[in-house]
């Protein structure tokens, strides 16, 4: 068993400002995996939260963890390992995702097909960041033109206070009338309570469908006054990153969004989505600022989740890959064995 490693720097097409900051690009490890002459990909998009904040610190735990003997071990054996080595999430997603592709590789079998999973139903949404309403007027008919999208995720919680994001909100809704669009927002944990509850009556006088991680992490003992009388659904981001963290906060909230990179990859994906359940909470599955490699694979259990957010990949300029497809909103897994992205100049 092998183990390689690429670093490609990944522009933006548009910069994406949440209520944390500005990002304009990263710098992605690509992992590949070969053992009995199939190669399984996997890939880091860096994040101080998710354990590495460079290519470098996720290689580096990497070469660390893999000097033990894997290669008689299971997928989970192997997670659960790599969790108690403290292998960074974001790291030991790529490992997880790559082990994942040789796997349904080496059975010949699409990875979605192997995990007795259809494909995803539901559009996913692409993201609208923090902008001046002029830019969003310009930027929405950009993203909603000939592209097939159905679902705008709009960043708020800006800096500059709930005013800022009632004009911009309003902006992205007069720049999509027309389009075929649902809208759903994500505040980053931008807001305190009562700008919380404030924008989350006025969100649903404008028809939003839920928002997403209205506080901030670290405040989740008031999620429970804003869960009572709630106007709309409440979905954790920040708050939640493991299955473990669920039963914290089952009880005041509506759902939770998973992403690979948070939660170290399919493996802990799949945990997420059978506590969730338990707790008869809703799922969606987000992404981090990753290339089609990982989108891949998020596309590839995209069937489980009531709501999909894996659109980064459409963001970047280039993607250095390609994999599953956007038809009509919905980004569909490919047929190929494994999660079915690859490089495009491998
Ligand atoms: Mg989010």
């Amino acid at each position: 068993m092998r183990l390689e490693f690429q670093t490609i720097h990944l522009p933006k097409r548009f910069p994406l400002r949440i209520s944390r900051g500005n990002i304009t690009g990263s710098d992605n490890l690509f992992v590949s995996l070969t053992h009995e002459g199939i190669t399984g990909l996997g890939e880091m998009s860096p994040g101080k939260t998710e354990g590495a904040d460079t290519p470098e610190a996720g290689q580096a735990a990497l070469s660390r963890f893999f000097d033990q003997d894997l290669q008689s071990r299971s997928i989970h054996e192997i997670h659960l390992s790599a969790v108690g080595a403290g292998v960074p999430a974001c790291a030991l997603a790529a490992l997880d995702i790559a082990l994942w592709d040789w796997l349904a590789k080496k059975a010949g079998m699409p990875l979605y097909r192997l995990l007795g999973l259809g494909k995803a139903s539901v559009v996913t949404s692409v993201t609208v960041g923090i902008n001046p309403p002029e830019v969003v007027r310009e930027r929405v008919p950009m993203l909603l033109d000939g592209t097939g999208v159905r679902s705008l995720k709009i960043k708020l919680g800006s800096p500059e206070g709930i005013e800022a994001d009632q004009e911009m909100f309003s902006a992205v809704v007069e720049a999509s009338r027309g389009y075929d669009v649902v809208h759903r927002v994500d505040a980053n944990g931008g807001w305190n309570l009562e700008d919380a509850r404030t924008m989350m009556n006025w969100l649903a006088g404008h028809g939003v469908e839920y928002i997403e991680q209205p506080l901030k992490q670290g405040q989740e003992d008031q999620l429970a006054s804003l869960h009572k009388d709630r106007a709309l659904p409440i979905y954790l981001d920040e708050s939640c990153r493991v299955a473990a963290d669920i039963p914290n906060w089952a009880h005041v909230v509506d759902g939770v969004n998973l992403k690979l990179m948070k939660c170290g990859g399919i493996t802990e994906a799949l945990r997420i989505v059978a506590v969730a359940r338990a707790f008869g909470l809703q799922t969606m599955i987000g992404c981090m600022g990753e290339s089609s490699i990982s989108i891949s694979a998020g596309a590839a259990i995209g069937a489980l989740f009531d709501h999909i957010d894996l659109d980064s990949h459409l963001n970047l300029n280039p993607d250095p890959a390609i994999g599953a497809a956007l038809i009509d909103g919905v980004l569909v897994p490919s047929e190929e064995p494994g999660h079915g992205g690859r490089m495009i100049d491998a």
